[in-house]
């Protein structure tokens, strides 16, 4: 992509509506702008990083044996009111009248709908386990929209809904979605740290809350530092059983959860920090299954309720949360397993011929070998190109003036470590590819 026609309007200043820095950095690097109070426009730059993100969330389901489907954004009323949510959702529900006065409302979230949809299509007991999930928009319509897109009010988020005939099999279902959310936080670089979080009228010990530390973070955890152990954002290879239970029996909860009287964990090793959340796992049994009759006809021919769990993760809030995590005084730090591009090109000299014959020709090269390459051929001074890059934060830059070329190389920078190299147009390809 050649910035000299890609629409990327990047702010100098700081946006004064903007509090955190993930927020500040977005609006700044032209990645989102806000349409109404908490609901944006993903702007190209945004949108890529947006859909990496979103593609390693679907990896990781697909590799734990959830099956992809999509469900529409409108629902309608009648479900919820069967399941006895339409009420007690509250003012949190957007609702919509269409023409003939029916109730419609955008989805907040889809239980209801995927019950629907398991009792009107699966009866027996080799029918499950089944796990279902979809990456779609959502709205609530929260109090107080904050923080960008880290309390929006139109988000992106994938759920998966697992349908097992038993407590056992739910418990299963359960853990394959634990280690898929501990798979897929690591593999975008982040330490996020399951805790258990309050099951509410429900009960039970199986819900996991997983939440990234950080001082805007809106969550308060209580956890042992043998967690830290763990080293959770390497997790990416197999976790066998042994791991899962180990780590799931470290004290690490939410604040609902934490109860300092019987907290086992020594003074000197408790925890407490601010977290975000982007991950939430929860069993829930028959609590829709039961009001909405989605059963299947066991082994015996007995009908049983169909046992569930639910499994969300903040798309779009991992967009700003991964910010949180990675930046400097310069601007943004993307992770290359996200990264909208994975190095920008920058020629210093867009009036020396020498420079732009160079510049353009690595560009052909690096497109030709399938490396994503944002091209600076605009006619700016250096200064700016450089403080442009360092601000939308891509993993590598390649810089070429005209001491480089006279030398025949080219200043190879990493984002991260601000560390510089020098390198033939070879080495550098080998580098990137
Ligand atoms: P929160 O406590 O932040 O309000 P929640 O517990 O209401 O979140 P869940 O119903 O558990 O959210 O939804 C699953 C995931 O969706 C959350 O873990 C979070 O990552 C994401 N999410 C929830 N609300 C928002 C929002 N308003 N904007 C962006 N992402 C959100
Ligand atoms: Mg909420
Ligand atoms: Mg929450
Ligand atoms: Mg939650």
């Amino acid at each position: 992509m050649r910035l000299s026609t890609y629409f990327l309007p990047t702010l100098k200043e700081n946006p004064s509506e903007a509090q955190v820095v993930s927020h500040r950095l977005m609006l700044r690097s032209g990645m989102i702008r806000q349409t109404s109070a908490g609901i944006y426009i993903w702007l190209p730059l945004g949108l890529k990083v947006l859909r990496n993100i979103e593609q390693i969330v679907r990896e990781e389901q697909n590799r734990a044996g959830a099956q992809e489907l999509l469900m529409p954004t409108i629902q309608s009323a009648e479900l919820w009111q069967e399941s006895g949510r339409y009420d007690a959702y509250g003012k949190e529900m957007l609702r919509i009248t269409d023409r003939h006065d029916r109730e419609m409302l955008y989805g907040p979230t889809n239980e209801e709908m995927i019950t629907d949809l398991f009792r009107n299509n699966l009866k027996s007991y080799k029918d499950v386990p089944k796990m279902l999930y979809h990456i779609q928009w959502k709205f609530r319509d929260e109090i107080r929209p904050r923080f960008g897109v880290m309390r929006g009010r139109e988000f992106l988020m994938k759920d998966t809904y697992s349908f097992d005939l038993d407590e056992e099999g739910a418990r299963e279902s359960y853990n394959k979605m634990y280690v898929a959310y501990l798979r897929t936080f690591a593999r975008l670089g982040m330490v996020a740290i399951p805790v258990k979080a309050d099951t509410g009228a429900i009960g039970g010990d199986l819900s996991h809350e997983f939440q990234i530390l950080a001082e805007t973070g809106e969550s308060t955890l209580y956890y042992d530092k043998a967690i830290e152990e763990f080293e959770l954002h390497k997790l990416t290879g197999d976790i066998d059983a042994d791991t899962i239970s180990s780590l799931q029996g470290i004290y690490a909860m939410e604040e609902e959860k934490h109860d300092p009287a019987t907290c086992p964990v020594a003074a000197e090793d408790l925890r407490t920090a601010k977290g975000i959340e982007v991950g939430h796992i929860f069993y829930f049994g028959d609590k829709y299954s039961k009001a909405m009759g989605a059963q299947v006809t066991g082994p015996d021919g007995k009908l049983v309720n169909v046992e569930m769990g639910s499994y969300g993760i903040g798309v779009s809030r991992l967009v700003g949360a991964l910010i949180e995590a990675n930046h400097d005084e310069n601007g943004i730090i993307w992770p290359e397993a996200v990264a909208p591009f994975k190095v920008g090109l920058v020629n210093l000299r867009g009036k020396d011929e020498a420079c732009t014959v160079a510049s353009e020709a690595l560009y052909q090269k690096l497109q030709n070998a399938g490396v994503e390459v944002l091209y600076d051929d605009r006619e700016v001074g250096g200064g700016v190109k450089f403080a442009n890059m360092d601000l939308i934060g891509l993993p590598w830059q390649a810089v070429i003036g005209p001491k480089g070329l006279e030398k025949g190389v080219i200043e190879f920078k990493n984002r991260r470590t601000g560390e510089r190299e020098e390198l033939s147009e070879d080495e550098l390809l080998n580098r990137l590819t």
